[in-house]
């Protein structure tokens, strides 16, 4: 069994990039620059954007964080958006979802420009992915396939079951792992809450993705051996082990799966690092445009 480690694989990338920074310094080139939108103070979103924000000064990207309160109105939050699409010196932002009920996600998604649109969820984006051109990947699914391609997992003729059918990860993963590319080219079975005997599918599997946020959902009798397994669940739950009184969960039964499987990630340290890398990955790409 081999542990697909996206901690050090996006500590290499973030090294490929810091270079490639620094020689755009030396050139006088444009230095990239991510923004990125938190509002309210959302414990978990509080973190992702911390080390969003800390990965960018560790490589040399000029970064900024707006802060706005939980109570702010969607008018506002449109406007700061317009006001970032118009910055030249901002090559791409994000704002962190999810966002307070009183606003609507898919209008702001709808707002930020889709050049600068590095979490990669605009329609613009979602519509050049599925046509295979080139532009802004979804950063989960787009750092998965960066995994598996680092680590040469075979796809071709493969049959991936993903559990998930959001527009942020297992949709958008389906697609990629169905594309003419490598990685891809496998026949995809797209899972969520109404299929039917999940079970049985998995055990069919060669490589499942499991991306529902069900914190070990997936036990070691829904797995065949020589399985590779991709876990993206994130799952806070309280623990006494810990300092910080909570603990992360996958949606993987990791103790147990792992040793049925070819290749398998952790959580932490799979693919949650691996979508740092790919949102640093799009914003050199949105600063070369
Ligand atoms: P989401 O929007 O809640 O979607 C969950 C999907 O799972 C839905 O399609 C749902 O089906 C399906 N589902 C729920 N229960 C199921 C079941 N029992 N059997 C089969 N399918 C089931 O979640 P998301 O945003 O995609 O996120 C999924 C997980 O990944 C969460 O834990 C999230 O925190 C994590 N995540 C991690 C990263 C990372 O960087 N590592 C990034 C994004 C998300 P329906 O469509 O029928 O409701």
């Amino acid at each position: 069994m081999i542990v697909l480690d996206g901690k050090k694989t996006s500590e290499n990338i973030q090294l490929e990039l810091t270079e490639e920074v620094a020689q755009i310094r030396q050139k006088g080139g444009k230095i990239p620059h991510l923004a990125a939108i938190l509002v309210g103070n959302d414990g978990a979103s509080e973190t992702y954007v911390a080390s969003k924000v800390k990965a960018c000064e560790r490589i040399g990207y000029g970064s900024s964080l707006i802060r706005l309160e939980a109570s702010v109105s969607e008018a506002e939050l449109l406007k700061q958006i317009d006001t970032l699409n118009a910055n030249t010196d901002i090559d791409g932002f994000i704002v962190q979802l999810p966002l307070p009920k009183h606003i609507d996600e898919q209008k702001v998604i709808e707002r930020i420009s889709p050049e600068k649109d590095v979490d990669g969820f605009h329609p613009v984006s979602i519509g050049r992915m599925v046509l295979g051109l080139p532009g802004f990947l979804p950063a989960t699914p787009a750092g998965i396939m960066e995994l598996l391609e680092r680590y040469k997992v075979e796809t071709a003729g493969k049959h991936c079951v993903v559990i998930g059918r959001s527009h942020i990860v297992g949709s958008p993963m389906s697609i990629l792992l169905a594309r003419n590319a490598y990685p891809g080219n496998c026949t995809v079975t797209l899972c969520h809450s109404k299929t039917k005997h999940l079970k049985e599918l998995c055990l069919q599997a060669d490589i499942i993705i499991a991306a529902l946020g069900k914190a070990e959902f997936l036990k070691a009798d829904m797995v065949k051996e020589g399985a590779v397994v991709v876990d993206v669940g994130i799952t806070r739950v309280a623990s006494t082990e810990t300092k910080s009184g909570w603990k992360l969960l996958g949606d993987v039964d990791y103790t147990k799966v792992a040793p049925k499987c070819s290749f398998i990630t952790p959580v932490p340290g799979g693919v949650g690092p691996m979508t740092i890398a790919s949102l640093l990955i799009n914003t050199l790409k949105a600063s070369k445009k």
